[in-house]
């Protein structure tokens, strides 16, 4: 089994986790021995979000996807946002809200969940008053905690550890667009992703009436 950042290999982190024994849980309740709080932050794709929310369902999983407001990618606020929103209800997941300092938009779109994007050491881990901040305890605490930032693992990909069950219990943060689209590196993950990105500018473009032709 290779450690890539492919849908292949999240589906191979899911079965492993299955095997280790853990279940999904949220951030509703304190976790307790056995939980799999997975968590992703939505910072470029609804697309992207998608695909692998759809791989999760078939997977038996859910997670909790932290969605933006104040994105320069996508617009919730869109038709497509919409859907996304929807989607993502309808398979089961949760959904909390990635927030950019300081701006907490916190509305009936999103569970009462936040984190930080691209948060600095001041702010990341500080309280929000009525929410739950991710990244504080006992949601957050080191040793039971893995991310994946711009397709690096600080502690190895955790699939053996999960199928062994050494963790107590996990947060695991992923980013969709890390896994959905294929590059060896960040540089070639973010060229598939503008590639995509162009695909669908030219159809949104199409059904904006812009004559293309
Ligand atoms: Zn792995
Ligand atoms: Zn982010």
């Amino acid at each position: 089994m290779s450690c890539g950042f492919s849908l292949d290999h999240y589906r191979e982190l899911l079965d492993a986790a299955h095997e280790g024994g853990y279940r999904c849980a949220g951030f509703d309740r304190p976790p307790v021995a056995g939980d799999l709080l997975l968590r992703h932050d939505v910072d470029l794709s609804l697309e992207a979000a998608l695909t692998l929310a759809e791989l999760e369902a078939e997977a038996g999983a859910w997670s909790t996807w932290f969605l933006m407001t104040r994105s320069v990618f996508y617009n919730l606020a869109s038709a497509e946002g919409e859907r996304a929103l929807t989607r993502l209800r309808e398979l089961g997941h949760r959904i909390g809200h990635h927030a950019v300092w300081p701006h907490v938009d916190l509305d009936e779109r999103f569970d009462r969940v936040v984190a930080w994007h691209n948060p600095d050491p001041g702010y990341m881990a500080a309280p929000i008053d009525g929410a739950t901040n991710a990244m504080t305890a006992p949601w957050f605490d080191p040793p039971h905690y893995r991310s994946d930032s711009n397709a690096r693992w600080r502690n190895g990909c955790p699939h053996e550890a999960l199928a062994r069950g050494d963790f107590e219990w996990l947060q695991l943060l992923t980013h969709p667009e890390i896994w959905v689209y294929p590059g060896a590196t960040m540089r070639e993950t973010m060229d598939s992703y503008l590639d995509a990105e162009r695909a669908a500018r030219l159809e949104q473009l199409r059904s904006d009436r812009i004559d293309l032709d």
